[in-house]
């Protein structure tokens, strides 16, 4: 397999409470059971890149972190906050709202599509959401957005509509969106799967800067091999609902155990 050779080996955080933390998990989508009491924890300042075919459940899992599903079974704790139905009297109750609200504040999410409001300035697409969910001054929030302008290299763009922009700096603006509401947990699902080959590498380096220079937890799912051997601590390899294998990156990239992860990654790589 074509991997190059790791020179630096990410060094990884010590023991601590879970950040995310996954018990026996289900989801289903109708008779289709997507994940099957899945358990797995990420430590605070962790990065984890989520592998596996299409189709495994990876997207479900952050869209389950992002509260945009609800498990059927098992409980989710993000940030030690409960996102499943708790016991209560003889049966279960759904999670509280207070726990969603929170969990929501801790989690902040990229998608393949970007999903920019189409209608507002790169700026107020930066601003809306911590003026309106976390009530921050507007002032505040723009010289912060400014601030994040600039490090996801568009600071030129504050007045720009997502229209006039490429693929690549569109997608530098939504990691700006997310960054703007401080989450301690961010989701990266497949940021650069709808981009021209050309535009990958200038996202992919305004991660990799986020990476070194912030202890931001990282849930990554992404194709681009190079990159989650680069940032990742843990990567975890699902199929069927399950993790079927895990480990650092330069265990799972050039000696994996499982036939699966094998020809798995001779398939992407
Ligand atoms: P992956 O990200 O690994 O490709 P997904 O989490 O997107 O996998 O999907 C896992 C399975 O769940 C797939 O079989 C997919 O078709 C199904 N699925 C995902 N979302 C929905 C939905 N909203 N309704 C019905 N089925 C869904």
């Amino acid at each position: 397999m074509a991997v190059e050779p790791v020179l630096e080996t990410v060094e990884r955080p010590g023991p601590a409470q879970p950040i995310i933390r996954f018990d026996n998990v289900v989801k289903k989508f109708g008779d289709t059971i997507v994940l099957r009491e899945l358990d797995f924890q990420v430590a605070p300042g962790e990065r984890v890149t989520l592998i596996g075919p299409s189709g495994s459940g990876k997207t479900t899992i952050l869209r389950l972190l992002m509260t945009l599903e609800k498990p059927d079974g098992g409980c989710i704790r993000v940030d030690g906050q409960p996102l499943c139905h708790v016991p209560h009297g003889d049966g279960f109750r759904p999670a509280d709202e207070k726990h969603l609200r929170q969990a929501r504040k801790s989690v902040g999410m990229v998608f393949q599509q970007f999903n920019l409001f189409p209608n507002m300035t790169v700026l107020r697409n930066i601003t809306e959401a911590p003026v309106r969910v976390l009530g921050t001054d507007r002032a505040e929030a723009e010289r912060k957005a400014r601030e994040l302008l600039d490090r996801v290299g568009l600071s030129d763009k504050a007045d720009a509509r997502p229209h006039q922009l490429s693929g690549g700096q569109q997608q530098r603006v939504a990691i700006a969106r997310a960054l703007a509401m401080e989450p301690k947990v961010l989701l990266l699902d497949e940021v650069t799967s709808a981009l021209d080959p050309e535009l990958v590498a200038g996202v992919l380096d305004v991660l990799r800067e986020i990476a070194d220079s912030t202890d931001i937890t990282m849930l990554i799912v992404t194709h681009e091999m190079h990159f989650a051997r680069d940032v990742s601590h843990r990567v975890m390899m699902f199929d069927e609902g399950k993790v079927i294998e895990q480990g650092p990156p330069e265990q799972i990239f050039t000696e994996p155990e499982h036939d699966r992860t094998r020809s798995f990654l001779r398939a992407v790589v």
